[in-house]
């Protein structure tokens, strides 16, 4: 196991001494790499297990904790502060102080901070990363990826909080001047995911410290691991003491506490889409800002004049990465007919070279679901649509591994109204549907109350711009399965959300317009 990490490690071109000390002490003595890993962090600094609260770190007030568990192994990697509405109330109370001078500091200030935090994640890029495999299950060379990606929305942010523009209008009456200012909106309450414990903070984070907004943060009680490391990397930064502010535990309270409270002025949440209607519901009382990115049902529609390797790589990524475990996870692959032998011959191949197995090893591509409820889930998606007709090519079932480790499956006969079709399987359940005309495959494709991520594969560009028009999603992939980039629009339409996160639009969430009319104009 060691050995294997180290070849993982080296592989890439830039390797830490901490890596080659881990790797050299693991082969010498034979050590578990978690426990190695945890001692590392720790003695780093970065392996914290309080909130973070105006700049303190701190525990719960009553002292409660809960654990944290590595999903490949089961053991226990921490025990972090539960924290609940006591302690949301003062981590708001902390960033609505800290708003009114971190509100007013030059956009080039602000980035300064933003530079530097951006460039801490990146030297500390390996330790993040075997925190986030350690606790969400990832592999390795994907949690790494991870921390380059959701790094990017701190260095794109900090450079787009100098572009933030306003508006002169012209005078309806001679002696008038119009003006749009854009203002940061206020406190934010960001509430994110465990799929990607890192870039779903920064995504939000980032535009909302550059537009001049203070933020309380409640990662994933999953995965605070990584969020908590990623906040002391923002202290370091100099990032001011209430500016950004993290609290876990009690889910619903501390929702409920940021909801209830005036002083946040919007709500930004990535999650299931039950939770995300809860928060909009909730907002209406103090007609909050909210922004929300919920669950998707990703058709990937592979048509008969796709190229077959490139229809083939882009499925399989849209599919498998993170185990499946990602909103815009393909969910239905829609086969033309003429292709459909083929593809599937090809797919099916791709698959079963997969490797399963603990996100550290060398070479695996596939880890854990997050818990078992994630496989009793896929379970009971499968098995509903075996009990309709549907077929198993490959996989089926619980991986020999135990665990929450699950075979990268592949389903055949599968239509649009089993529940495989219709709810988020979010694991390595990839089922096959066949359909006739380019008509049939966007009724499918549409044929769903969300409206997220789509991918098509076609060598036509005709057919790629009627089809990418005709999908009600958010994004389209062509010829592409990973499509995520800070410097592009992520969001859904439909029941996927509200709002758009990362590029330059992606500020507008943080922003509210002010117009400004000065009077009376005299000439001199
Ligand atoms: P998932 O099924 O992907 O875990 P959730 O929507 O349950 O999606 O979780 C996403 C985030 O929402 C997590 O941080 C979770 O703790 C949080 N959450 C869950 N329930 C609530 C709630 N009632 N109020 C506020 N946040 C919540």
């Amino acid at each position: 196991m060691a050995t294997a990490l180290y070849r993982v490690i080296l592989h890439g071109s830039k390797t830490s001494s901490y890596t080659r000390f881990l790797c050299r002490r693991m082969m010498s003595v034979g050590s578990v790499v978690s426990e190695d890993a945890i001692s590392r962090l720790r003695d780093s600094g970065l392996l914290k297990t309080q909130g973070l609260i105006n700049g303190d770190w701190i525990d719960a007030y009553d002292g409660k904790t809960f654990e944290v568990q590595n999903p490949a192994t089961g053991s226990v990697l921490a025990n972090v502060a539960c924290m609940g509405n006591r302690e949301t109330a003062d981590a708001i109370s902390s960033a609505s102080k800290t708003f009114s001078s971190w509100s007013k500091l030059t956009a080039g200030e602000r980035s300064k901070y933003l530079r530097k935090w951006y460039d801490l994640l990146i030297d500390h890029k390996e330790d993040l990363a075997i925190l986030m495999t350690l606790e969400q299950g990832k592999p390795l060379k994907e949690a790494l990826g991870e921390i380059s990606y959701g790094a990017s929305f701190i260095e794109f942010f900090a450079e787009e909080s100098k572009r933030i523009y306003g508006d002169i209008i012209s005078p309806t009456i001679a002696d008038r001047r119009l003006f749009v200012l854009r203002q940061p909106i206020g406190v934010v309450g960001a509430i994110t995911p465990w799929n990607f414990p890192l870039a779903m903070i920064t995504r939000k984070v980032g535009p909302a410290l550059a537009s001049g907004c203070t933020v309380v943060v409640k990662p994933s009680e999953f995965t605070p691991l990584t969020a908590l490391a990623a906040s002391e990397l923002a202290l370091q930064a100099g990032i001011p003491a209430g500016a950004f502010n993290v609290v876990m535990g009690n889910a619903s309270e501390i929702g409920d506490s940021m909801l209830e409270s005036p002083q946040v002025k919007k709500i930004t949440f990535t999650g299931s889409t039950a939770v995300g209607k809860k928060l909009m519901a909730g907002s209406a009382n103090t007609v909050k800002k909210v922004s929300l990115e919920l669950g998707g049902n990703a058709p990937c529609i592979v048509f008969d004049d796709a190229e077959i390797d490139i229809a083939v790589k882009g499925s399989l990524a849209a599919k498998f990465r993170n185990s499946g475990q990602t909103c815009v996870c393909a969910n239905r692959i829609l086969v033309q007919e003429g292709i459909y032998e083929k593809f599937a011959n090809a797919f099916i191949k791709a698959v079963q070279d997969l490797k399963v197995g603990n996100g550290l090893m060398e070479g695996i591509s596939q880890g854990p679901l997050i818990n078992e409820n994630s496989v009793q889930k896929a379970e009971r998606l499968v098995n509903d649509a075996l009990s309709k007709g549907a077929k198993v090519m490959l996989g089926g079932k619980r991986h020999n591994l135990g665990m929450t480790f699950y075979e990268p499956t592949v389903l055949c006969n599968v239509d649009n109204d089993m529940l495989i079709s219709r709810e988020e399987v979010f694991g390595p359940v990839a089922p096959l549907l066949s359909f006739k005309t380019e008509e049939d495959a966007i009724r499918i494709a549409n044929d769903t109350s969300a409206g997220l991520a789509a991918y098509i594969f076609t060598t036509s560009m005709p057919r790629s711009w009627r089809v990418s028009e005709a999908l009600e999603y958010g994004m389209v992939g062509i010829n592409e399965g990973i499509i995520s980039t800070e410097v592009a629009p992520f969001g859904g339409v439909k029941q996927s959300g509200l709002g758009r996160e990362g590029s330059r639009y992606g500020l507008d969430e943080y922003l509210e317009m002010k117009y400004i009319c000065l009077g009376n104009i005299k000439d001199a």
